[in-house]
């Protein structure tokens, strides 16, 4: 019997059995032709049986008064196994309830008995072009979908080459940076700058080898596991070791918890070192400074149980699902770096070892991540000691960097910057003319800045924490801060990041890689507007002397300070301290910022606001010099009459005469 995408399908359930050579007999021509296919069945559960036999079935003539299950019953039950089938009731003439029941249960059509074949075949016909509607709807939907799923990828892997090339930019930067300066001043720089581009050179290397890694992994092919047998733990343990100095210098406290002194069991240590190295390093890079990370190791039921726990910022519940998936990065964090690769490759590597992982965090607590890795002792035992010597410990080695000093006059630059290399690169650049100081990420810097107030801020844009983006709001926001420039370096040139740093308050924009002499003038024009900004504020004349005058933050700033001075202005014993605690803000930060914006000391601005006071009332009132004195908080008008001709070059008196 021929078959086409023509032939229609037919199903007839009917409880007399005769009905099945009736229909053979007058569809003959049909089911010759390969028109009609038909297959019939005595009751409603046989019917259920042959669709699900024949899922290509696409249209049944349904009778609706059958002994057992009816067709009314049978109905929805058809229509759930199949999203194209047509059903067509037969029923006897008059049996409108239940055909219009059947129509409302979404029948598509019905027949009344005794059948007319003509109308049957014509029904039939028209059911089928509408099979065929339902076909084409189907398909164009599954076309949709699979678009829809293209899309995605697309944007997953459009978003993964701009993580990756901030990912290699950075190493890059570092290493170039460093031939500059060696070639500048090879004496001192041959030494320290080899084992710079060592390391970086490493980092590549290692991003490489994860993305090769992955590709191994999805082209199908057999991934070769290469087992050895040793103690697992020292090996753990040495893995550990050059993580030490990043632990240290974002003073996280690391617990080691083993159940075991030693565990000896097969293990793939190129595979342990890339699944461990992954977690230990999102644990470092998720987890704010001061925080925890635990390493826990234990044997359980024939298998090795790994954890690594951290007190970091979480993963939200709606994201934890998809942390292992290729390419995610929470959202929220999407300015941090990384290429959302790291979870994926372990979670497939530990699959090849035959294990499984795991993930748990409770956001804005922590999270932990659980490795299951089978304990078999099969393969060739191994010593740890030579096992060190055949693979490679995995980051960069960081260095611990100075902090401010006390009594230098230079101005202060804080760097904000997680990349090691970067942050000395950009020391050894500007350390002749500035004193540096390094925050290892935009919380940090945040801290700093508002505690130290320093004179300009080069900031990196993703970091862990919080971003160059953040440090900038915050920065800008804080009436402390406001007025310093802030230069945000970045690997996304590209023209929408830049908007977003100038929106949030960046002053100057510097994408990586960069060279000293764009630095330095960059550097060097922003401390100049600076300084016309002192020129501006130098003279006191520019204050805002009222809320209308107030344009900006700066004047903000100094029309709080003078406001609060003069509302105290006769109060001998109202000084810095008292003034810090009426505008709530600290010492270092109220010296700091009137120093910036005016180039004048605090106390010096203070007695100028006194000082004008005192002038505005010997021109405009008749009090004599004694109670102008008394006025403006001096109790001695005669220490008030040489501090009023320090400050304007003639005496009180003076101003009296003419
Ligand atoms: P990435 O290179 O982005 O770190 P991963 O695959 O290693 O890629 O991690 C995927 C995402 O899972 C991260 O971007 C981060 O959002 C989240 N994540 C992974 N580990 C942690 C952790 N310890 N704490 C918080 N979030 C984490």
């Amino acid at each position: 019997m021929p078959q086409s995408d023509d032939t229609a399908l037919i199903l007839v359930v009917d409880d007399e059995p005769e009905i099945e050579s009736l229909y053979r007999l007058r569809f003959r021509k049909q089911i010759a032709s390969g028109a009609y296919q038909l297959h019939f069945a005595l009751g409603g559960m046989e019917a259920l049986d042959v669709v699900k036999k024949h899922p290509e079935i696409e249209i049944v003539l349904c009778d609706i008064n059958m002994p057992g299950m009816d067709g009314l019953t049978l109905l929805p039950k058809l229509l759930e196994l199949s999203s194209i089938l047509q059903v067509v009731m037969v029923s006897a003439y008059g049996d409108m309830p239940n055909i219009r029941q059947a129509m409302n249960q979404g029948a598509y059509d019905f027949l009344t008995k005794p059948i007319n074949f003509e109308d049957l075949k014509k029904t039939i016909e028209k059911t089928k072009k509408n099979v065929q509607l339902a076909k084409q709807a189907r398909i164009s939907k599954e076309l949709e979908e699979r678009n829809a799923n293209l899309l995605e990828l697309d944007q997953l892997k459009t978003l993964f080459f701009t993580n990756i090339s901030h990912e290699i930019r950075t190493p890059l930067t570092a290493i170039l940076a460093t031939t500059e300066q060696i070639k500048a001043a090879p004496d001192t720089w041959i030494e320290k700058g080899i084992p710079i581009i060592e390391r970086n050179g490493h980092r590549l290397l290692d991003l490489v080898n994860q993305v090769m890694e992955l590709r191994k992994l999805e082209s199908g092919k057999p991934v070769e596991v290469q087992l050895f047998q040793g103690d697992v733990i020292s090996f753990v343990q040495y893995l550990l070791e050059p993580f030490q100095p990043q632990l240290e210098h974002k003073y996280i406290q690391l617990n080691i918890q083993n159940d075991l002194p030693d565990l000896i069991m097969d293990f793939d240590p190129e595979k342990l070192t890339i699944i461990f190295s992954n977690l230990i390093s999102n644990a470092i890079k998720f987890t704010p400074a001061g925080g925890e990370i635990t390493v826990a190791m234990k044997a359980q039921a024939a298998a090795l149980q790994l954890s690594v726990s951290d007190t970091g910022i979480g993963i939200p519940a709606a994201d934890l699902a998809f942390v292992f998936d290729r390419f995610f990065r929470a959202a929220s964090f999407s300015d941090e770096g990384g290429t959302g690769i790291g979870l994926s490759l372990t979670k497939e590597l530990v699959e090849l070892l035959g294990g499984e992982i795991s993930a748990n965090s409770q956001e804005g607590e922590g999270s932990s991540f659980i490795v299951q890795l089978p304990i078999r002792r099969e393969a060739e035992p191994i010593n740890i000691e030579q096992l060190k010597k055949t693979t490679p410990s995995v980051r960069p080695v960081q260095e611990s960097i100075a902090f401010w000093g006390p009594n230098d006059e230079r101005p202060r630059l804080l760097i904000v910057e997680d990349n090691i290399d970067i942050a000395q690169y950009l020391r050894s650049c500007l350390e002749n003319e500035f004193l540096v100081h390094i925050a290892w990420n935009g919380h940090e810097g945040i801290e700093v800045a508002v505690e130290n107030v320093p004179d300009i801020i080069i900031s990196d844009v993703m970091m862990p924490v919080k971003n160059g983006y953040e440090l900038c709001d915050a920065l800008k926001t804080n009436p402390a801060t406001s007025h310093i420039p802030i230069i945000l370096l970045t690997a996304k040139a590209d023209e929408g990041s830049r908007l977003e740093g100038l929106e949030k308050g960046a002053d100057a924009y510097l994408a990586k890689p960069f060279n000293r002499k764009e630095l330095n003038i960059r550097v060097r024009k922003l401390l100049e507007l600076r300084k016309n900004l002192q020129l501006h504020y130098s003279s006191i004349i520019n204050h805002p002397s009222g809320p209308a005058e107030v344009r900006n933050q700066e004047d903000a700033f100094l029309w709080n300070v003078r406001k609060t001075v003069e509302e105290h202005i006769d109060e001998e014993n109202f000084g810095i301290a008292e003034l810090c605690r009426a505008i709530g803000v600290s010492r270092t930060q109220l010296h700091r910022k009137i120093k910036a914006l005016t180039n004048v000391s605090t106390s010096l601005y203070l007695r100028a606001i006194r000082m004008e006071r005192a002038k505005k009332l010997l021109l405009e009132t008749d009090l004599n010099i004694s109670q102008v004195s008394y006025e403006v908080g001096f109790s001695d008008p005669k220490y008030f009459s040489s501090k009023f001709r320090e400050h304007f070059g003639e005496r009180p008196s003076d101003l009296r005469k003419s």
